[in-house]
C-alpha cells in the first residue's frame, strides 16, 4: 500500500516536472509545433500531446494557427494564453506603493502609483497597498480573468517560504507577514521576492534577459541592490542576502559619506539617487552655469532626479558633467561583479534609470577600463526594457515563474 502511494506520488511528481518542462519551451520559444516541443524536449510524441492537452484544458496555452511552412505536414502551432488568468503584482518601494494588473504573459491591464510618507506606520502603508490591490482584484474580475496570484516586491531580505519581509533596511521594517496579511485578505495565492531578485525574474521570463543564464540585474535607485542569476537561476546566497552590492565598501575612510546601513564608503553612496543630487549640488555651489536654480524656482520643490533628467534633456552641461561622474562610479561596481561573476549582462533598472541613457556611456568606459579585458569585451551592459517599472512586473513574473515551473498552481478553485 505504502509503496503503491510512493509511486503515484512519483508519477504525479514526474507529470508536473513534464507539464513544466512543455510549458517553459512554449513560454520562452512560442509560437511552436508539438513536434518541435518533442525534439527539444526529448520527451515522446505521445507523452508530449497528452501533456499538452493537459495545459490546453487548463488555459494556460492555446492553439495559434497553423504552420505551413517547409516539406512536413501543416502542423498546429502553440503559444501561451494571456487569457489564463490575470496577476497582481504590488511593489513596495521606499516612499511608493505600485499595483500593476497584467495578464499571464505579463501586459498591463491596470495600474496606480501612490506616493506615501516613509515615516507612515506600517499597517498604514499595509493598508494602502491592500486597498490597491482590491482594486485591482476588481478590475482583474471584470475582465473575466481568473486571478491567478498575487506578487509583492520588497526592498529587503524575504523568507520565501513563510512569505515574511525579514528586513528593509530603508523602511526599517523588520518581520512583516505579508504572505498572511494579503492571503487572509484577497484569498489569492501570494507570493513575495526581494526588490531586485524579482527584477531580474522579470528580465529572465519577459525583459532583457530572456534565455540568458548568466546575467546580473542592477536596481539603482535610493540604494542599489542586485538579482545575480547564475547558472540559470537566482543565486540567493546562504540566509538570501545575497546580491547587496550597494554596502560593498570602496575604501573606507572617516571622512566619508555615512550610508544609511551605518557604514563609510559603500559603493552605493557614490552612486545611488542621491549621490547624483549630491553632485549637482555642489556644483550649484560653486556656482556653475545651469538651468537648475530656474526649475528648482519654477516647480518650488527640492532638487530631485526628475528635474536633473530635465535639466540634463536640455542639454545642460554642468548637470551633464554630474551624471558622467555618476556614471563613472556606477562603473567601477560593474568592473568588480565582471570580473566576479563573468556575467553575459548586466541589466540596469530601477527609479534611475529614467537619466539611464547619460550613466550608460560612462558606466561602459569605466566596466571596460577597470575589468579584466578578456572578460570585459564579452559583457552586454543595458539597461531594463521595463525602465523604473522593472521591480513592479518583477511582483507579477514571481507568480508566472511559480506556475511554470508548477503548473497545477494554476487550479481554478
Ligand atoms: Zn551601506
Amino acid at each position: 500500500m505504502c509503496a503503491q502511494n510512493t509511486t503515484s506520488a512519483d508519477q504525479a511528481l514526474v507529470r508536473e516536472l513534464n507539464l513544466s518542462l512543455v510549458l517553459r519551451y512554449i513560454h520562452n520559444e512560442a509560437p511552436v509545433s508539438r513536434a518541435q516541443i518533442a525534439h527539444a524536449t526529448g520527451l515522446n510524441k505521445s507523452t508530449v500531446s497528452s501533456l499538452v492537452e493537459d495545459l490546453l484544458k487548463r488555459q494556460l496555452v492555446h492553439e495559434t494557427g497553423i504552420n505551413s511552412m517547409g516539406t512536413g505536414r501543416p502542423a498546429t502551432l502553440l503559444e501561451i494564453n494571456p487569457q489564463a488568468g490575470g496577476i497582481v503584482g504590488a511593489e513596495l518601494g521606499v516612499g511608493f506603493i505600485a499595483v500593476v494588473l497584467t495578464d499571464f504573459t505579463g501586459n498591463i491591464i491596470w495600474r496606480q502609483l501612490a506616493n506615501v510618507d516613509p515615516s507612515n506606520a506600517q499597517e498604514k502603508t499595509i493598508s494602502q497597498i491592500l486597498e490597491l490591490t482590491d482594486e485591482a482584484i476588481e478590475v482583474c474580475k471584470e475582465k473575466n480573468l481568473y486571478p491567478l496570484g498575487l506578487g509583492i516586491s520588497m526592498p529587503g531580505t524575504v523568507d520565501l517560504g513563510k512569505g515574511v519581509l525579514v528586513f528593509a533596511p530603508n523602511l526599517q521594517w523588520r518581520n512583516v507577514p505579508f504572505r498572511k496579511i494579503f492571503s487572509e485578505h484577497t484569498g489569492l495565492n501570494i507570493y513575495v521576492e526581494n526588490d531586485a531578485n524579482a527584477a531580474a525574474i522579470a528580465e529572465h521570463l519577459f525583459g532583457a534577459a530572456r534565455r540568458s543564464e548568466d546575467f546580473i540585474f542592477v536596481v539603482v535607485g535610493i540604494g542599489i541592490g542586485s538579482g545575480l542569476f547564475l547558472n540559470g537561476k537566482l543565486y540567493r546566497g546562504k540566509d538570501g542576502f545575497a546580491g547587496e552590492i550597494g554596502h560593498t565598501p570602496i575604501i573606507a575612510e572617516p571622512y566619508q559619506i555615512l550610508c544609511h546601513c551605518g557604514n563609510r564608503g559603500c559603493w552605493e553612496t557614490y552612486a545611488n539617487q542621491l549621490a547624483i543630487i549630491r553632485r549637482v549640488q555642489t556644483r550649484l555651489e560653486d556656482k556653475r552655469e545651469s538651468i537648475i536654480p530656474s526649475l528648482l524656482a519654477k516647480h518650488n520643490t527640492p532638487l530631485s532626479i526628475s528635474m536633473v533628467k530635465q535639466a540634463a534633456d536640455e542639454g545642460d552641461e554642468m548637470v551633464l558633467e554630474s551624471l558622467t561622474e555618476a556614471g563613472t562610479a556606477l562603473g567601477l561596481g560593474f568592473a568588480s561583479l565582471i570580473d566576479i561573476f563573468n556575467p553575459e549582462k548586466i541589466i540596469l533598472g530601477g527609479s534611475l534609470s529614467i537619466v539611464g541613457k547619460y550613466l550608460l556611456p560612462s558606466i561602459k568606459e569605466t566596466a571596460a577600463k577597470h575589468s579584466l579585458s578578456d572578460i570585459n569585451p564579452k559583457v552586454d551592459i543595458l539597461l531594463s526594457d521595463f525602465e523604473t517599472d522593472a521591480v513592479l512586473i518583477g511582483a507579477v513574473s514571481i507568480v508566472v515563474d511559480d506556475i511554470l515551473s508548477n503548473p497545477t498552481h494554476a487550479e481554478r478553485r
